[in-house]
């Protein structure tokens, strides 16, 4: 009997733990790999969309696309989960592992933020993206705020990210001088652990004019007099409010037991990323492990559960512990990508260390796109995101 491995989620670490196993076994294994969409896009593809660098249909990657042995997608929504029976109930049928991965990600959920919906913009869906592509060139002048609404949410680089992007995009248009860029992020420094990177950031701020609020997030907008409401109290008035949404456990993990509430992200084991329950593992955003939410630690973490995996059926030693460390790339505007080689879990605080904007990091992330479109694809794409 072939083992057969669940994978709900067929994201970063969804696919990154599927092509590990895929690799390592072939056809010798089966891997049921379950996803609601028909294609994956990068976090980090969104911005590309929103400020027109690339058309939304470049950055899709379509799961039909994938050739891999021992791998089957099935395009579904996963409906429930039994942890205990490590089964999953989807539309398209039931399905029943020896193994089962929880890797659904982080839902977003822009309704949660008072007056988001009605009076702002979201670029964290791709529909989002797509709605800001054609909002953007309307913004002739006033105020622009970029801003986070929850304390938890994906690529703490990325506000960062957009407010110096939106600065080149205004500028290229002649409108820079006619508006203000604001960031509202809930830490006191954009990347708290690297206070190298996040000095870097706050001088491109500086230089730029964009305006840095630390340790606030915007709790509600209120669209009828244009303004935002920060937790402190502070109002500021908007014109563009570009927000990062409150992010929550997919429900459907709340309601398996595996997590306790919508902000109650999936225990794991730190070592391991196994749940309370044998044989079942959450990767990624999903789980509340302590690392941020982003694509290089859900990629990190798949491939620990995959060693585990490789190790109970060669019958090899036990997997090195998760060390919840990963590179994640910060765009500086200005065509310049810096970095910053973050670790979280094996020292007695998370370190950061710097990697200053250069050409070189502009490639070297270009290249770390289409090697995960190549590895988990099976083979070369033409467009890659
Ligand atoms: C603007 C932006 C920029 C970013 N930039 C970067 C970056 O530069 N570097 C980086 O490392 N990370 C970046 N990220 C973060 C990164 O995209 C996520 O952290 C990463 O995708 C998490 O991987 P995951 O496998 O946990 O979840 P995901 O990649 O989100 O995958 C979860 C999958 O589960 C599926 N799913 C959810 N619910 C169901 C259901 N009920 N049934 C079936 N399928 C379901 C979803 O469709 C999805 O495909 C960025 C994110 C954003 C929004």
């Amino acid at each position: 009997m072939k083992t057969r491995v669940v994978v709900l989620g067929a994201g970063f670490g969804g696919l990154e733990l599927t092509s590990i196993l895929s690799d390592a076994f072939g056809d010798a294994i089966e891997i049921t790999l379950i996803d609601k969409e028909d294609a994956f896009v990068f976090g980090f593809s969104k911005l590309d969309v929103m400020f027109g660098r690339r058309p939304a249909a470049d950055v899709h990657h379509r799961y039909r696309d994938i050739v891999k042995p021992g791998v089957r997608f099935v395009r579904s929504r996963v409906r429930s989960i039994d942890p205990a029976a490590r089964r999953a109930v989807t539309d398209a049928g039931t399905f029943e592992g020896d193994v089962l991965v929880v890797a659904l990600g982080a839902d977003i959920d822009p309704a949660a933020t008072l007056g988001l919906v009605e009076g702002g913009h979201e670029f964290y869906t791709v529909s989002g993206a797509i709605a800001l592509r054609d909002v953007l060139p309307r913004f002739e002048r006033g105020e622009a705020i970029v801003g986070v609404t929850g304390k938890s949410f994906k690529c703490p680089p990325a506000p960062s990210e957009a407010a110096l992007l939106l600065h080149d995009y205004l500028t290229a248009r002649g409108r820079r001088e006619a508006t203000k860029i604001s960031v509202v992020m809930p830490f006191g420094t954009p990347i708290p652990p690297s206070p190298d990177t996040s000095q870097a950031i706050l001088a491109a701020f500086a230089e730029r004019g964009i305006t840095f609020v630390g340790d606030n997030q915007v709790q509600a907008l209120d669209p009828a007099r244009n303004v935002a409401v920060r937790s402190d109290g502070t109002e500021m008035p908007y014109t563009l409010f570009l927000g990062v949404p409150v992010h929550r456990v997919p429900a459907v993990v709340v309601e398996s037991g595996l997590a306790a509430d919508p902000y109650g992200w999936v225990p794991v084991n730190k070592s391991t990323l196994e749940t309370v329950f044998p044989g079942v593992y959450a990767v990624g955003d999903v789980n509340g492990v302590g690392t941020p939410k982003a694509g290089v630690f859900a990629e990190g973490a798949a491939r620990v559960v995959a060693a585990a995996i490789i190790a109970q059926l060669r019958g090899g030693p036990k997997p090195s512990p998760y060390t919840g460390a990963g590179s994640c790339y910060v765009e500086f505007g200005h065509d310049q990508v810096g970095r910053v080689d973050v670790d979280f879990l094996s020292g007695p605080k998370p370190t950061g260390i710097f990697r200053p904007p250069s050409e070189a990091l502009v490639a070297e992330k270009a290249d770390f796109g289409s090697s995960r479109i190549k590895r988990w694809f099976g083979q070369p794409q033409p467009l890659l995101g």
